[in-house]
C-alpha cells in the first residue's frame, strides 16, 4: 500500500487564499480592515521568525499587522499593560502573544488578560474550556489542532466512530486536539510520557496524531494498514548532505509510515504551513465578530 500524500502546503494555499478573498470583499463592503497586533518577548530567534512569518502572511492577506517588541526583562506588568491596551484598540481584532514568554513571566496571567473576542490563538482558559465541554464551542480553536483538523476534513477521513490516538497532551497541541477529535464524534485516546505499551495503542488507530517532539518515534510497524496519519512534530535530523548539517524531520518516521498508512502527511509541508492558515482565518472571524457588534 502507498498513502495518500497530504499536502498541507497546498491546502494551506486554499485557506490562505480563501482568507483574501474574504477579507477584500469585508473591505468592499464595509470599509473595514482586520487586524492583528503580535507581541513578541525578548529576541529569541525561533519566535522572531514565527513573528515575521504571521507577518507577512497578514500582508498577503490584506490583513493589517501590528508588531510589538517588549526586551526579554519586560515586567508582568507591563506586558499585561500592553495586551490591555490593544484590547482596547478598535484597529485590533487579533492579539497574538508569541509563545514561550520569559521564565520570569506567568504565561497563564497573560493569556487571561487577552480580551475573549480577540483571542485568535484560541489559548484563553475559557476557549479551552468552552472547548472541551459538550454542547459548547469556542469562539476560536488553536491554530495547529484546527489545521489538522482541516488537513484530515481535505483528506477525506472519516472521523465519526473512528479509533483516534493522539500521542502528546500539551496544551497548545495534544489536548485540544484530543477535544476537537471527540467533538468530531471519534473515540480518543490520549497517550503520553507514562503510557504503558504505546505501540499497542497506536497500533489500534483508524486516526494517528503525533505530537511528541521525537524524531521519527513512531514507525510503520506502529501503524494499522490504511490508518490516517497526521505528523505535528518538527525535528532537526543530522543530515551531512544539507549545506545546514541538518533536515527536518517529524515525529513520524515517514518511509515506513507511509508504506502502512492510507493518508499520511509529510514534514515539511504538512501541518506547518497550516497552523499560520488558519491565525489568518481566526483573525478575519475576530475582524467579523467586532464587525456584528458596530
Ligand atoms: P510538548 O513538549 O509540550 O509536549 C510533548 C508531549 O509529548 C507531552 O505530552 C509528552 O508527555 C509527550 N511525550 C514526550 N515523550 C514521549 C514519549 N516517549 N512517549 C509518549 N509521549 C511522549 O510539545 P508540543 O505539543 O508543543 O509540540 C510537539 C511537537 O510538535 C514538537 O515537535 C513541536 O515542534 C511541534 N509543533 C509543531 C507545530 C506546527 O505548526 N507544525 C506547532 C506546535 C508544535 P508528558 O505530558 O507526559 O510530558
Amino acid at each position: 500500500m502507498s498513502a495518500q500524500i497530504i499536502d498541507g502546503k497546498a491546502i494551506a494555499a486554499k485557506v490562505r487564499e480563501e482568507v483574501r478573498q474574504a477579507v477584500a470583499k469585508m473591505k468592499a463592503d464595509t470599509g473595514y480592515v482586520p487586524g492583528l497586533a503580535t507581541v513578541l518577548v525578548g529576541d529569541d530567534t525561533a519566535s522572531s521568525t514565527y513573528v515575521r512569518m504571521k507577518q507577512k502572511a497578514c500582508a498577503e492577506a490584506g490583513i493589517h499587522s501590528f508588531g510589538h517588541t517588549l526586551p526579554g526583562s519586560a515586567t508582568q506588568a507591563e506586558i499585561e499593560g500592553l495586551v490591555a491596551q490593544l484590547n482596547d484598540d478598535p484597529t485590533v481584532n487579533g492579539i497574538l502573544v508569541q509563545l514561550p514568554l520569559p521564565d520570569h513571566i506567568d504565561e497563564e496571567a497573560v493569556l487571561n488578560t487577552i480580551d475573549l473576542e480577540k483571542d485568535v490563538d484560541g489559548f484563553h482558559p475559557v476557549n479551552i474550556g468552552r472547548l472541551a465541554m459538550k454542547g459548547r464551542d469556542p469562539l476560536f480553536v488553536p491554530c495547529t489542532p484546527a489545521g489538522c483538523m482541516r488537513l484530515l476534513k481535505e483528506a477525506g477521513v472519516e472521523t465519526s466512530g473512528a479509533e483516534a490516538v493522539i500521542v502528546g497532551r500539551s496544551n497548545i497541541v495534544g489536548l485540544p486536539m484530543a477535544m476537537l477529535l471527540q467533538k468530531a464524534n471519534a473515540t480518543v485516546t490520549i497517550c503520553h510520557s507514562r503510557t504503558k505499551d504505546l505501540a499497542g495503542h497506536v497500533r489500534r488507530a483508524d486516526i494517528v496524531v503525533a505530537a511528541i517532539g521525537r524524531t521519527e518515534m513512531i514507525t510503520g510497524d506502529m501503524i494499522k494498514p490504511g490508518a490516517a496519519v497526521i505528523d505535528v512534530g518538527i525535528n532537526r535530523k543530522e543530515d551531512a548532505s544539507k549545506k545546514r548539517g541538518y533536515r527536518l524531520v517529524g515525529d513520524v518516521a515517514y518511509e515506513s509510515a507511509a508504506a502502512v498508512a492510507g493518508a499520511i502527511t509529510p514534514v515539511p509541508g504538512g501541518v506547518g504551513p497550516m497552523t499560520i492558515a488558519l491565525l489568518m482565518e481566526n483573525t478575519y472571524r475576530a475582524a467579523e465578530i467586532a464587525l456584528s457588534k458596530k
